[in-house]
């Protein structure tokens, strides 16, 4: 993987950005079974980060990402804020001292997302936003073990996302706030499952555009 400290400014905007744009989408879908205010807690951590992206791309990535966990932490709010807090924090704890590189990214990354499931007491099949991120987490160890080109690699990271936002659809909501509403649940879409999606997709675009040819 390139070495890309100098695209956290660009990664925070794009991740704001396809938040912004979806911004009524999804606080539908959190109205429905939660409490509408997962855009809202999203936007108070990313125009936070947003404030820091001079300082955050000066930093070495295991810095960065304890610093945007921190960030998260102190203000977000809601379960979330905990959630993405504990992600960032335990990657930068997995990234130090490592070279970056495909493989030792979907290391790091998977033992940020094994964290938020410790943290959640929570897996996949209940109707959150690990739907999402143990898929990716897969598809990138998968990817780093057959060596993909990273076409490839990007091509299948927003494949899977996809997928794993969709099939939180038909669950049972057995965690968080959702889960007050029981079988109500059924049908509808997870608002933290899309926003975690909408955020990978955004990251793979600039990371894709970054690495285009020119
Ligand atoms: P709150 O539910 O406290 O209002 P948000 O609305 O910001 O917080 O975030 C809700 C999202 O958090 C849900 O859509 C779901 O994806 C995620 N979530 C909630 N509880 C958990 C959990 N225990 N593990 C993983 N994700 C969770
Ligand atoms: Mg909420």
């Amino acid at each position: 993987m390139h070495n890309v400290p100098k695209l956290l400014p660009s990664l925070i905007q794009a991740v704001a950005g396809t938040i912004e744009i979806n911004a009524d989408t999804v606080t539908k879908l959190d109205q429905a079974i939660g409490d509408g205010d997962h855009v809202i807690n999203l936007q108070r951590g990313l125009d936070a980060l947003l404030l820091q992206t001079t300082e955050l791309s000066q930093l070495e990535w295991s810095a960065a990402w304890q610093k945007i966990g921190m960030t998260l932490l102190t203000t977000m709010g809601g379960a979330s804020g905990s959630l993405f807090g504990t992600l960032f924090i335990s990657m930068s704890k997995a990234a130090s001292n490592q070279t970056l590189n495909l493989q030792s990214f979907a290391d790091i990354y998977s033992q940020g997302v094994e964290a938020v499931k410790s943290r959640g007491k929570a897996d996949v099949g209940e109707k959150t936003m690990l739907d999402v991120l143990v898929p990716v987490a897969e598809s990138l160890r998968q990817d780093a073990t057959n060596s993909s080109p990273l076409a490839k690699v990007y091509e299948n990271v927003i494949s899977v996302a996809e997928s794993g936002v969709e099939s939180t659809r038909d669950m049972l909501a057995t965690k968080g706030r959702a889960s007050f509403l029981g079988e109500r649940t059924i049908g509808h879409i997870d608002a933290g499952a899309k926003t975690s999606q909408l955020m990978i997709c955004a990251i793979v675009d600039v990371l894709d555009d970054s690495t285009a040819p020119t």
